[in-house]
């Protein structure tokens, strides 16, 4: 047997026609596939007539199931990667697999393909230039709002995954928190009903107010254009909402010093009559 490697295939994200030659070739090659779901990706290679066998690869599993394909990659056998959709690995089970082989010297490639996050970016019109990638957003609300005031000063595009139960509570938050700026909600991508849904997040809300989102949706942010003027009722606001939050006062006037690029001793100013147990109200 020859030397081992694992191959991270890229699948399409909803068109069956959006797959490289190079994978459709590997996948018809290789010893074994190691997939997300085993039965959704037999309809991809019942398409194209492939014919290799499958093995299932998911989060409930992945932990163990890598170091058993690591052993057969050790043993030398040609291993190719897939998930569901999309790019292994990226919010999709395949960091650990492909972790043990970069530590251990196993041979590695990546045919590169659709991606649901890069689509979303460039459809979008938003800058394109420098982005951050967040995947899905935390599923708790406090954990969200920490997430997004983290990202909130931030210059670059912001690009999030979120499911359509939870796309008008998450764009609530944002608006919130980011304030109103520019965005895309970007839903179905290369699928019947793909829809990009621009303006800015209060447009956006108000265009999905009465509908019922169904599908596969990215929500792309542009990014902080330029440091607002905050006065200081602006600023005593947004320690209050932070504290309303359970952030403790110290960390909600760092954060809002942070947000609004300034000085603490500015934000502790405007904040100094409300009680650290106060929680803002
Ligand atoms: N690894 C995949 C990739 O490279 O895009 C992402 C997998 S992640 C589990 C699934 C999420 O990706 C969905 O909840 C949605 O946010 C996004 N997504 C996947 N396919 C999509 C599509 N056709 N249109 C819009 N978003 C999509």
């Amino acid at each position: 047997m020859g030397k081992g490697k694992l191959l991270i295939c890229a699948t399409p994200i909803g068109n069956l026609k959006d797959i490289t030659l190079r994978v459709l070739e590997e996948l018809k090659g290789v010893d074994l596939i190691a997939a997300e779901d085993t039965r959704h990706t037999k309809k991809l290679l019942t398409r194209y007539g492939i014919k290799t066998k499958l093995t299932s690869y998911h989060e409930h599993n992945e932990i163990v199931k890598a170091k058993n394909l690591f052993r057969k990659l050790k043993d030398g056998s040609k291993i190719a990667l897939v998930s569901d959709a999309g790019t292994p690995g990226l919010s999709d089970p395949g960091y650990h697999l492909i972790k043990t082989c970069v530590e251990s010297g196993v041979d590695i490639e990546v045919l590169p393909g659709p991606c649901a996050a890069v689509s979303a970016l460039v459809i979008s019109g938003l800058p394109t230039d420098s982005f951050v990638f967040q995947g899905f957003s935390p599923k708790k609300k406090g954990e969200r709002c920490r997430v997004l005031s983290e990202l909130a000063s931030g210059k670059r595009t912001l690009v999030f995954y979120e499911s359509p139960h939870r796309v008008k509570n998450f764009l609530e938050n944002s608006l919130e928190i980011l304030g109103d700026r520019r965005m895309a909600l970007v839903r179905e991508l290369t699928k019947k009903f793909e829809e990009v849904i621009r303006g800015s997040i209060t447009e956006v809300l108000s265009k999905i107010k009465d509908r019922e989102l169904k599908g596969e949706i990215v929500v792309v942010f542009e990014g902080a254009k330029k440091k607002r003027d905050f006065d200081g009722k602006t600023v005593r606001n947004e320690v209050v909402i932070l504290m309303s939050r359970g952030f403790g006062k110290k960390e909600a006037i760092k954060m809002v010093s942070k947000e609004c690029e300034l000085p603490k001793r500015v934000v502790y100013e405007a904040v100094k009559d409300i009680s650290a147990k106060e929680g803002g109200n």
